[in-house]
């Protein structure tokens, strides 16, 4: 069986280190090309995008795909779109692994934001101290607010930096934890967290930490993502793969 894992992901490559001493399976993982370090990775990689969805359909009928794995992070929504599109276009099946996200427990402050807009609008305009973890890519509007002291952590440095005058950059690349975080949080003087809700456990530390700290995080919410069968852990899919016949809930419901 071949199978193609769309990736990106701790999840995707922990599957494919699952899978990649088994003889019955070819499996390539398929990563975006955006980082310029990637972690090495226990099966073959291709890498960049296909070139939209009629791309990745064409990819999945010349490479004679079985079995498509979107495990792509829960906010890449155009790639989890574009691999609904093409498994029902070339009947590959197609199962999810997808991140259940955090939910708020005792103690949490959470602000939740439909987008970046409103994550920036939200911080006001008194001059606070900013944690930024949304990645790179998406911390843009935060121009609009020059008054902020921003601390940003992304996993390839920011250029070009954001045109404001106080902004700390680092770069480094998950797991963190409640620990680090919190001596990271409490090093900076920061009064806000804006993240994703990305869910899993690689990136709750700044979760946990702002909990401790009293600290209010806006969180971005999560797009929408389309209804395809979805499942949660590696074993699972490994499982959907090994029985074929068996199929798993739809994503969301
Ligand atoms: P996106 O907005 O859904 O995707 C944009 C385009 O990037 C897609 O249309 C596709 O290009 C290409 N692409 C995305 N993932 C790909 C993959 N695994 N293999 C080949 N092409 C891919 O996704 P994104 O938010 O830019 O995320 C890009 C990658 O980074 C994903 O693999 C994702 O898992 C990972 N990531 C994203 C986030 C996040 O917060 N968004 C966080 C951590 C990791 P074509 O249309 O040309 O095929």
């Amino acid at each position: 069986m071949k199978i193609l894992i769309l990736g990106g992901t701790t999840e995707a490559r922990a599957l494919a280190g699952a899978l990649a001493g088994r003889d019955d399976l070819f499996v390539t993982l398929s990563l975006a090309g955006r980082t310029a370090n990637p972690l090495p990775q226990p099966v073959p990689v291709r890498s960049g995008g296909f070139g939209g969805v009629d791309g990745l359909e064409r990819y999945l009928r010349e490479e004679r795909i079985d079995a498509l794995i979107d495990a792509t992070h829960p906010y890449a929504a155009t790639i989890s779109a574009n691999a609904a599109h093409a498994a029902a276009a070339t009947g590959v099946k197609l199962l999810a692994l997808s991140r259940p996200p955090w939910t708020r427990t005792e103690g949490d402050h959470w602000l939740e934001v439909a987008s970046v807009a409103e994550a920036v609008a939200a911080l006001g305009s008194v001059p606070r101290r900013v944690f930024l973890a949304l990645g790179r890519k998406e911390i843009e509007p935060f121009a609009t607010a020059p008054e902020h002291v921003y601390l940003v952590r992304s996993v390839d440095p920011v250029d070009p930096p954001l045109p404001v005058p106080h902004a700390i950059y680092l770069t480094a690349r998950g797991p963190f934890s409640e620990t680090d975080d919190r001596a990271l949080l409490e090093r900076h003087r920061i009064d806000v967290v804006v993240a994703k809700n990305s869910g899993g456990a690689a990136s709750y530390g700044k979760i946990a930490a702002a909990r401790v700290l009293h600290l209010p995080v806006i969180l971005l919410q999560r797009p929408a993502l389309p209804d395809v069968e979805a499942v949660e852990t590696v074993d699972e899919v490994v499982a959907w793969l090994d029985h074929p016949s068996t199929s798993a809930a739809t994503r969301g419901v």
